[in-house]
């Protein structure tokens, strides 16, 4: 594809060719090659995190949401009663995964490595169990606040009365996804009594549409990529007054619902008496797809950690969207597909062309860096993982494991951040697995599979 690309076409009024001389990592992003970028334009916490526009006060009332709502998360979904009704994932060592890895690149990583289980998290299985459902969470909260039907103070189990149920049975939610999105979604809004709506890009894998018809989710299917599934939930909601849209691309209560992962994990590395300073830094490496997600984690760890945290993206090399939208500081102007890059990959929770514009502009000043990887490798790690560490996880999910041997190989990155070799030897790094306990396990198998053979 990348071959045919006429470097005399033009995007945003300029020929592909004068962009690639102005980014020339744009080269390797066109080419498909794996690729790394270190941004220069990092900037420290303290005066980042204010462009931002949203606060630590955000973050703390989105996690005091979720305790509102845990009663009632033990009612609807038992499986969470064991946590006390929040939804969290745990962080767990992968030495065998990290020795691994090192020997397949030939080269030993100094630090440990860990792996950050929200493939485990309960109701959806992904990491949009965090952004997702608290969105759902908030939409019926003000919706019933403002009929007069809860109030702060309130048990929350009484949204799972017949009243309630009859009473949000009168609006409608609808969101686009590739999948996981649209899972978190509808199985939150119709538990709580929505009427639900997801609109599927053809990236979706079938078992996730038919996981959601089982829970009476209307799944409207597209032969066409993630933007075309998010613009036709977008229509199906503006006609509507009783319809809300939860919007992948914008919403900052998504956002706000990921940064809560990012305390929940502070704790946890104190748990574990894992310290994290400027003599012991912490990288977390988060696959990205529209950004959402990944950008909510990051800004959360920022406010946690502050320049002690790095936070990389990781994507697949035919899904560069994020990595190209910040590189050129053009954002959601342009699109994967405006430079040849086709948007197929089997990592259907990343397979974004367009990046979302308000996590691009929030939070480039905020990320360390940007690194893409093709289908393949993210195959054998699955496959490595199963193998080393009895950890299963899908396609979206292991793009992080790579992460730390890009930070290895870049030696101008590490002394331009002050990285000297004792503190990488004091370095954790957490590879976000962002998705997989409900693949099934036939699926899962042929994960593994096709990742042993190519190994
Ligand atoms: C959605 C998703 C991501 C990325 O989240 P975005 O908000 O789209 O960037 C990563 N991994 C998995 C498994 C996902 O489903």
């Amino acid at each position: 594809m990348s071959q045919q690309l006429d470097p005399t076409t033009k995007v945003l009024d300029k020929p592909i060719a004068q962009w690639v001389e102005e980014f020339p990592k744009l080269q390797e992003l066109i080419d498909l090659q794996p690729s790394t970028w270190f941004n220069p334009n990092v900037q420290p916490a303290a005066q980042a995190l204010p462009d931002v526009g949203l606060t630590r006060e955000d973050i703390d009332d989105a996690a005091a949401r979720l305790k509102r709502f845990a009663p009632l998360f033990m009612e609807l979904f038992p499986e969470t009663k064991k946590t006390e009704g929040i939804l969290e994932s745990p962080l767990v060592a992968v030495p065998d995964q990290q020795a691994a890895i090192g020997e397949r690149y030939g080269s030993h990583m100094p630090g440990q490595l860990w792996a950050k289980l929200d493939s485990e998290l309960p109701i959806s299985g992904s990491i949009k169990a965090r952004g997702g459902i608290y969105e759902v969470l908030k939409h019926a909260e003000d919706l019933a606040i403002e009929a007069g039907l809860l109030s702060l103070d309130d048990d929350y189990r009484i949204l799972a009365s017949e009243r309630m149920h009859k009473f949000f049975s009168g609006y409608k939610v609808a969101v686009g996804s590739t999948g996981n999105l649209g899972l978190s979604i509808g199985i939150m809004s119709a538990a709580l009594g929505f009427d639900a709506s997801v609109h599927m890009s053809a990236d979706a894998r079938q078992w996730k549409k038919d996981k959601l018809r089982e829970h009476g989710v209307h799944v409207y299917e597209y032969e066409s990529d993630y933007s075309v599934a998010v613009a036709s939930g977008r229509k199906e909601a503006e006609s509507d007054p009783t319809a809300y849209f939860v919007d992948d691309e914008n919403s900052s209560t998504l956002f706000l619902g990921y940064a809560v992962a990012a305390r929940r994990l502070a704790g946890q590395l104190k748990t574990m008496d894992i310290t994290v300073d400027s003599e012991h830094p912490l990288f977390v490496y988060l696959p990205c797809g529209v950004g959402g997600g990944p950008g909510g984690v990051a800004f959360g760890l920022k406010t946690e950690f502050g320049d002690n945290v790095h936070c990389i993206f990781a994507e697949p090399t035919h899904a560069p969207c994020m990595y190209l939208g910040v590189l050129t500081g053009a954002h959601n102007a342009v699109c994967v597909q405006d430079f040849g890059i086709d948007n197929l990959t089997a990592a259907d929770g990343l397979a974004v062309g367009r990046a979302s514009g308000f996590v691009g502009h929030a939070m480039q000043h905020l990320l360390d860096g940007f690194y893409t990887i093709d289908d393949d490798e993210l195959y054998r790690l699955i496959a490595l993982l199963d193998h080393t560490s009895n950890i299963d996880i899908e396609p979206s999910s292991s793009a992080g494991f790579a992460g730390p041997w890009r930070v290895m190989q870049d030696a101008e990155y590490r002394d331009r951040m002050g990285l000297t070799d004792e503190r990488m030897c004091n370095a954790t790094h957490i590879a976000w697995a962002t998705g997989g306990s409900m693949v099934p396990r036939e699926e899962m198998r042929s994960y593994i599979e096709k990742g042993m053979a190519l190994l």
